[in-house]
Parts: structure tokens; C-alpha cells; sequence
């Protein structure tokens, strides 16, 4: 064999590779690490709380997935899981007993929720529930918030314009200016914006549309009361409270933010722990909205790979974990201790950083104020801060989402001596940049 023959393809290689064959060599733009500034990282392959790069690097991931692995990465319930059901047929285009099942155990999380309808992503699952707002009201009209994400069908790709809330932009070329008329764009935490939307286009409007905890743009936790007001608001109106819970479903409680926060959205929206690291989405609600979905409804939606067998078999495993109290108390144990090693070396830090949690959803928070709650308190120096971080961190091996709009994830797998090693590697990460003056608050 000449020695051509053996030589595996460097990372540099690889990276050149995919940049010719998919678009910006990602097939999601985060992936291609543009806005740290970096070369992105290619996975060879993951386990509990570690990932590992094509050269056999270690890190301590903390993208788990952007929130799909409640168990860390190839957790052997799910694999063996997959392992059983990919024999018996990947997938059939008929009903089977996994979803069956599957929605079973949806509906003992959420008591308030009668039907599940399966999708394949949780953009699927937003585009779902948006039309079937707009079916059962007869109404255009949505209303949701600046930071927030939904996914990337045409509607939700419409952001806040300047000025006045009330008047939006795409977010994305390509979304006509039709469909941005159909939003409202609202501060998040300020119901007074809402009540003046309720006011004076309320009956224009199908659905108000929020994340369980805002999560998109870093974490900008609310008022405990914010969804609250939304679910008053939106029975004002006749409009329908759709509650985005594709993060925060199953993660934040068994019952995710509804329960967390005791409010009954009219429809919930659920994906990532849902599907345990396969491809999934859901929407689920009382039946009297539910059933408005075809075939018994005139709300068209439909799906060649929803239910798909694979995936329902890894999220029975997966929402099984999630429900299990043995394994949330897990979770939320290394939430605490992985907060509790990062505080004190946070508190060392030569620029202002801040660990905020909820739960197993953390932010490393580089800014000097308080812990924001609308995204433009992200200005360039956090976003500077978060760059040079977000470098040293991976010298350190320490992965974070690559960008400073995305949260954190905690596993049941980030244990005692993986909250260690992460508080030892950001020391090493912090040390690294003690002499960087442009770090330093100005003034
Ligand atoms: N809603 C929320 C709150 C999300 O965080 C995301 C994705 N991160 C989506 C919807 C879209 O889900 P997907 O990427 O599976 O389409």
C-alpha cells in the first residue's frame, strides 16, 4: 500500500471538505463557529458529558446537543433503544406502538393536555402550532417576543424593527414583507406593550407566542409572574397562549415551564429532550384544539417521517429519564454543584462574569450590570469577553455553544469531577487572559 493510501484526511482537510460540499461547511449556521472568530470543531464522537474532536481531543461539552441530551451523549437507555427498534423498520409511514406510547407518556408529564401530534423538528412543531392558532381563531395576527426563538419557518423569521415595538422586519432574506404584517414584536417582561397590543388589535390576534424561559439570546429569565400575565392576556382577547417548550420541556420539570410556573398555556410546543438526541417535534394541547388538526380538523399538517419508529423508541427512553424523580434529582445536583464550583472562580475573574442558572440551563453572563432580560443589554464588550473566553475555554477544553446568544446544558451526566474539571479549566482560561487591558470594563 503507498503511503497515500493510509494517511487519514487532517481536521484542516476535513474542514476544507465540508466547505465545499455544504454551505459555509455547517448544515446549521452555528456549527461553523464564525461568530467566536474560530475553526469550527468537527465531533468524532461523544459520551456522558464528553465529546471528542477528530483528533481525539477531550472536552467537557456543554452544547449537549443545544439541549436534546438529558442523559449526556450516548446514553446506553437511548442507544439500546435505537438498537432495538432500527431492526424492525426505520420507518413505515403507519402507525405504531412507539408513538402510541410515546404520547402516553407526553400526556402524564402535562395533565393539562389531552392529544400529541408528532413533527419531525421543533421549527415543525412552532409552524404547527401557529397555523392551528390561526385555524381555530379565525385570526393573522401573532404576537411574540424580541430574543426569543421559534425556529426558522418564514413567520418566525421576523424581528423587532427600530423604534416602535409594534413594527417588525425579516430577520432573514427571503420572508416576504406579507408575513412580517402578521407580527407584533414585543419587549420581553413588559405586559404593558402586551396590554396595548390586547387593546387595540386583540381581535386581530390568534396566538401569543413565548419561550417556557427565554433561552436564545442568552438566559434572560423573567419576572416569575410574565407568563402569567401572557395566559391573562391572551383569554382577554380570545387569542391562544402558545408556550414554547421545545428547551424547556422536561428539563425545567417534568411538566417543564407550565408546571414550573403553574400556568395552562392552550398549546405547548416540545422537541430536543422529547426525541433524546434523534429527530423530533410535538405540539399538544386539549383536545378541543388538537383535534382541530387534520384528518379530523380543517387545520392541514402533515409528515412522511413523523412518528418516526427510531425516534419515538429513543424518546421513550429519553422522557423516561425525565420523569424518573431518581434521575431529576441527579440533574438538578449537578446543576447546584456545577454553580457552586464555578461561583468562587467567576467571582476571581479579571473582567465581570457571572454563572447564572435555572435549573440545568446555565449562562456565562461577561457583562458588568445586572443579569439582563431583553437582548440588547448584550453589548460589544460582552460580546468581546465572550469571544476570547470562549477561545481559552477550548484550549482548556471546555466546550461551550459558540456563541454568546446560546445557554448551556447540564446532564445527569456532568458529575461532581466533571463540575471540577470545568472550574479548573476556566481558571486556566481566566489566568490566560488576566492581562488583556481590552477585556477591562471601560472607564
Ligand atoms: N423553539 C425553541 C425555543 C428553540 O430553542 C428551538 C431550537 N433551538 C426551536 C424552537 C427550533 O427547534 P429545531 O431546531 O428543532 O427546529
Amino acid at each position: 500500500m503507498s503511503p497515500s493510501s493510509t494517511t487519514q484526511p487532517t481536521t484542516q482537510q476535513w474542514i476544507e471538505r465540508a466547505r465545499r460540499a455544504l454551505p459555509g461547511g455547517v448544515s446549521s449556521p452555528v456549527r461553523s463557529f464564525r461568530s467566536v472568530g474560530e475553526e469550527p470543531l468537527l465531533a468524532a464522537k461523544a459520551r456522558g458529558a464528553h465529546l471528542f474532536d477528530l483528533e481525539g481531543r477531550r472536552y467537557v461539552d456543554y452544547v449537549q446537543s443545544f439541549g436534546a441530551l438529558f442523559g449526556g451523549h450516548a446514553d446506553p437507555r437511548i442507544v439500546e433503544a435505537i438498537q432495538d427498534a432500527a431492526p424492525l423498520g426505520t420507518s413505515f409511514g403507519l402507525t405504531s406502538r412507539g408513538e402510541i406510547e410515546l404520547a402516553e407518556a407526553v400526556l402524564s408529564a402535562l395533565p393539562w393536555c389531552e392529544r400529541v401530534r408528532f413533527v419531525s423538528s421543533g421549527t415543525e412543531a412552532v409552524m404547527t402550532a401557529i397555523r392551528l392558532a390561526r385555524g381555530i381563531t379565525g385570526r393573522a395576527l401573532v404576537l411574540r417576543f424580541d430574543g426569543c426563538y421559534h425556529g426558522h419557518s418564514d413567520s418566525m423569521l421576523v424581528k423587532a424593527g427600530s423604534g416602535a415595538h409594534a413594527i417588525a422586519g425579516a430577520s432573514s432574506a427571503g420572508v416576504p414583507d406579507s408575513l412580517v404584517a402578521d407580527t407584533v414584536i414585543a419587549p420581553l417582561g413588559d405586559v404593558e406593550a402586551v396590554e396595548q397590543v390586547v387593546k387595540t388589535r386583540g381581535r386581530e390576534l390568534a396566538a401569543i407566542l413565548v419561550e417556557g424561559v427565554p433561552a436564545n439570546s442568552g438566559l434572560l429569565v423573567q419576572d416569575e409572574g410574565f407568563v402569567t400575565a401572557l395566559r391573562e392576556l391572551a383569554s382577554r382577547c380570545g387569542a391562544l397562549l402558545v408556550l414554547d417548550e421545545v428547551i424547556t420541556g422536561f428539563r425545567v420539570a417534568p411538566g417543564g415551564a407550565s408546571e414550573r410556573f403553574d400556568v395552562t398555556p392552550d398549546v405547548v410546543t416540545l422537541g430536543k429532550i422529547l426525541g433524546g438526541g434523534m429527530p423530533i417535534g410535538a405540539v399538544a394541547g386539549p383536545a378541543r384544539f388538537l383535534d382541530r388538526l387534520a384528518p379530523l380538523g380543517p387545520v392541514y399538517q402533515a409528515g412522511t417521517l413523523s412518528g418516526n419508529p427510531v425516534a419515538m423508541a429513543a424518546g421513550l427512553a429519553s422522557v423516561g429519564m425525565a420523569l424518573d424523580p431518581i434521575e431529576r434529582a441527579r440533574l438538578d445536583a449537578n446543576a447546584h454543584g456545577l454553580e457552586a464550583a464555578l461561583a468562587p472562580v467567576c467571582a476571581r475573574a479579571p473582567f465581570s462574569l457571572k454563572p447564572l442558572f435555572f435549573g440545568s440551563l446555565f449562562w456565562l453572563w461577561p457583562g458588568d450590570g445586572a443579569p439582563p432580560r431583553r437582548p440588547d443589554s448584550i453589548g460589544a464588550i460582552e460580546k468581546l469577553r465572550f469571544q476570547r473566553l470562549h477561545a481559552r475555554l477550548r484550549a482548556h477544553r471546555v466546550l461551550l455553544a459558540p456563541s454568546l446568544y446560546e445557554v448551556g446544558f447540564v446532564s445527569t451526566a456532568h458529575d461532581a469531577a466533571v463540575a471540577a474539571e470545568t472550574a479548573t479549566a476556566l481558571q486556566g482560561a481566566l489566568d490566560d487572559l488576566a492581562a488583556d487591558e481590552s477585556l477591562r470594563a471601560a472607564g
